[in-house]
């Protein structure tokens, strides 16, 4: 597992919002329908929120009527890593950026083609980059 940004709990607090803070380093989730990107429908990059890695296309952007910005499957394919999360009683598995190892959200089976996958993603953990159009 790569781990290339190595930051304290302490400097995170420093460099993330609170609501940042809570979801990528405190497993939160956000409430849904509330964060800034479950409806954006914008040509883009949407990038780790706190290490600025490129994690997922807008390509791969979909509707899921859950609330949260979710995808059917990362930028690259080691822009993530995932792993098991029996938290609540549910058995999950949970997403996290492979940079920096913060908390982005969680991966599920119903997705649509090609991959099935749901990546479903708090808004709070991403930023967005849009695509410069270049002009001729
Ligand atoms: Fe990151």
């Amino acid at each position: 597992m790569k781990t290339a940004v190595k930051k304290t709990e302490q400097e995170w607090k420093t460099c993330l919002t609170p609501e940042q803070y809570q979801i990528l380093r405190e497993n939160g989730t956000e409430v849904p329908f509330t964060g800034r990107y479950w409806n954006k429908k914008d040509n883009g990059m949407y990038v780790c929120a706190a290490c600025g890695a490129e994690l997922f296309s807008s390509e791969t952007k979909f509707e899921s009527y859950t609330g949260w910005p979710s995808f059917y499957k990362p930028a690259k394919a080691d822009s993530v890593d995932t792993k098991s999360d029996n938290a609540m009683l549910m058995a999950r598995t949970e997403v996290l950026c492979s940079k920096c190892q913060g908390h982005l959200g969680h991966v599920f089976n119903d997705g649509p083609q090609p991959t099935g996958l749901r990546y479903c993603i708090n808004s709070a953990a991403l930023d967005f980059k849009k695509k410069e159009v270049r002009k001729k």
